[in-house]
C-alpha cells in the first residue's frame, strides 16, 4: 500500500491580465485545465470543465479509466453547451489533463490519465523525467511527421495552435493512458505555461531538488515566471510515497483513445474516501489528502480497425487543415493596444479568434500619456497593423506626434498631428529621419524601417 501526497500552485504569469488556468486537487482526482477564449470566456471554459469533470467522476460510482473518460466527455458537453448558449463565449475551449485513482476489476488500484490539448502529464521516476502525454498541437504533428525537431517546435511561431481542445465541438476524443504507479513516483500535471518557458531538464531539476510536493509546485511556477512568465502557469505535483512492503511492476501504456465499448469492469465501492473537501477546485494546497493505493501492472486492450484509422486520418486532414487556416488568419496580423498601463504590440487579433489568443510581442516603455488623447480610442480598440515593423512605426508616430504637439522636437515645419493611415500609405514626414532633440529622455522604439531608424533608442522587450 502506498499513499498519495499532493501539492499545487498556479499563477497568472507576468504578461497576461487574468489567469485562465484552473486546477483540481480532490481525493483521488487531480486535474489542470487551460482555458482559451476572448475576454473572460477562457476562465469560464476551464472552470466549467473542471467542475463538470469532478461532478461526473464522483457520480460515476465506479472509478475506472472508462468513467474518467466519460467524465472528460461530460466536461466537454458542459463547456460546449455553455459556449453555444452564451454569445460572448462562442468558440471558447480548454485543455484538460486529469489524473485519477481507479479501481481495477480485481479490487486493486492504479492510475488513469485523460488528456486533451497541450497541458501535460510528466512522470519523474528514478531521477529521470518522462512526458507521458502527447500534445494535441500543430507543432507536435510536425514533429511526428519529422518535419521539424523538438528544438524547432519549442520556438515555432505556431506552437500554441491546438489540434484538439475540450468544449469546441459537441463531442471530443479523449486520450486515455493507464499508469501502473510505483512507490516513489512523482507525477506532474501542468499547463503549457511551464514547458513554454522551461526545458524538461530544468523541470526535472526542480522536481528532484524539492521533496515537498507543495514546494516543488511553487518552485515550478517561480521557474516559469523567472524565465519570462509569458503565460498563465499551473503545476500539480502528485507523489506516490515510498513503501518497501509491496514490490510492484510498471507498465505505462500511452494509448490512442480506446473505444468506449471497452468491457465493463466489475462495479466496486470506490476506494477513495471523499473527506469533505468540497466541489470547488482547490487553490494552492498544502499536503493534500492522502489516499491509499496498491500498485499493479495494467494492460490496455487495443481495438482499432484499419477503417477507423483511415476515417480518422481523413477527418484529421480536413479538420487540421481548417484549424491551420483559421490559425493562420488569427495570427497573421498585429495590433497595438494598451496593456497593463503601457502601449504594447500583440500578434493576433483583438479579442482573439475562437481559441487563438493574441500573444504579446513587445510592451513598450510608453504609457497612455505618451500619446495624444485622440489616439487613445483606436489604441483601446486595438489598432491593426500588417507587421511588427508597421506596428512599431505606428507607435513611433503616435509618440512623436505628441512630442511635436508639445514642442519637444522642434525639427522644422511639420503638419498638425494626424491620424495614422495604415502602413503602406504612411505620411512621409513622420517616417523620415528626424533630428532627435537632446532634451528628451523618453526612450524611443527601435523600428525595422531602414531609413527611419533612429539613434539613441531603447527597446523594451518582454
Ligand atoms: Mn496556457
Amino acid at each position: 500500500m502506498s499513499k498519495l501526497l499532493v501539492g499545487s500552485a498556479t499563477d497568472v504569469g507576468l504578461v497576461r491580465s487574468n489567469n485562465q488556468d484552473q486546477l483540481l486537487v480532490s481525493p483521488g482526482l487531480y486535474a489542470v485545465a487551460d482555458g482559451m477564449g476572448g475576454h473572460a470566456a477562457g476562465e469560464v471554459a476551464s472552470s466549467t470543465a473542471i467542475k463538470a469533470l469532478q461532478a461526473a467522476f464522483a457520480a460515476s460510482g465506479e472509478h475506472s479509466a472508462e468513467s474518467l473518460e466519460s467524465a472528460a466527455k461530460a466536461a466537454n458537453r458542459a463547456v460546449w453547451e455553455q459556449a453555444r448558449t452564451n454569445r460572448g463565449m462562442l468558440g471558447m475551449g480548454t485543455t484538460l489533463v486529469a489524473l485519477a485513482v481507479v479501481e481495477h476489476g480485481d479490487g486493486t488500484n492504479g492510475l488513469a490519465v485523460a488528456h486533451i490539448g497541450d497541458s501535460r502529464l510528466y512522470l519523474l521516476r528514478g531521477g529521470s523525467l518522462k512526458q507521458l502525454t502527447v500534445d494535441h498541437s500543430l507543432v507536435q504533428e510536425l514533429v511526428d511527421d519529422g518535419q521539424i525537431s523538438q528544438a524547432q517546435a519549442a520556438v515555432h511561431p505556431q506552437r500554441h495552435v491546438l489540434t484538439r481542445a475540450l468544449g469546441v465541438e459537441p463531442t471530443v476524443q479523449v486520450d486515455l493512458i493507464d499508469v501502473a504507479p510505483k512507490h516513489g513516483d512523482r507525477y506532474l500535471l501542468c499547463s503549457d505555461g511551464l514547458p513554454r518557458e522551461a526545458t524538461d531538464e530544468q523541470i526535472a531539476a526542480v522536481l528532484t531538488r524539492f521533496s515537498d510536493p507543495s514546494e516543488a509546485a511553487k518552485e515550478l511556477v517561480t521557474l516559469a515566471n523567472t524565465r519570462g512568465g509569458s503565460d498563465n502557469v499551473t503545476a500539480v505535483v502528485v507523489d506516490v510515497l515510498a513503501n518497501e512492503d509491496s514490490p510492484e511492476s510498471l507498465i505505462v501504456v500511452p494509448g490512442p483513445a480506446r473505444s468506449s465499448g471497452a468491457e465493463k469492469r466489475r462495479r466496486a465501492a470506490p476506494g477513495t474516501g471523499r473527506d469533505g473537501a468540497g466541489g470547488a477546485p482547490a487553490g494552492p494546497a498544502g499536503a493534500g489528502p492522502a489516499i491509499t493505493l496498491t500498485a499493479r501492472a495494467t494492460t490496455v486492450p487495443k481495438r482499432v480497425t484499419a477503417r477507423v484509422v483511415a476515417f480518422g486520418v481523413a477527418l484529421c486532414l480536413v479538420v487540421g487543415g481548417a484549424i491551420a487556416c483559421l490559425g493562420w488568419y488569427a495570427r497573421s496580423a498585429y495590433f497595438v493596444t494598451i496593456s497593463k498601463g503601457r502601449i504594447a504590440i500583440f500578434q493576433g487579433r483583438p479579442g482573439g479568434v475562437l481559441w487563438f489568443q493574441p500573444t504579446l510581442v513587445q510592451r513598450t516603455a510608453y504609457g497612455p500619456s505618451s500619446v495624444l488623447a485622440y489616439n487613445l480610442q483606436p489604441l483601446d480598440a486595438g489598432e491593426m497593423e500588417p507587421s511588427v515593423a508597421d506596428a512599431r512605426l505606428y507607435v513611433d508616430r503616435l509618440v512623436s506626434e505628441k512630442r511635436e504637439a508639445e514642442g519637444v522636437t522642434p525639427s522644422g515645419a511639420r503638419g498638425a498631428p494626424r491620424r495614422h493611415s495604415g502602413g503602406a500609405t504612411a505620411p512621409a514626414p513622420t517616417t523620415a529621419p528626424r533630428s532627435h532633440s537632446t532634451g528628451t529622455t523618453t526612450p524611443t522604439l527601435t523600428t525595422a524601417a531602414g531609413p527611419g531608424a533612429k539613434k539613441a533608442k531603447k527597446t523594451t522587450s518582454t
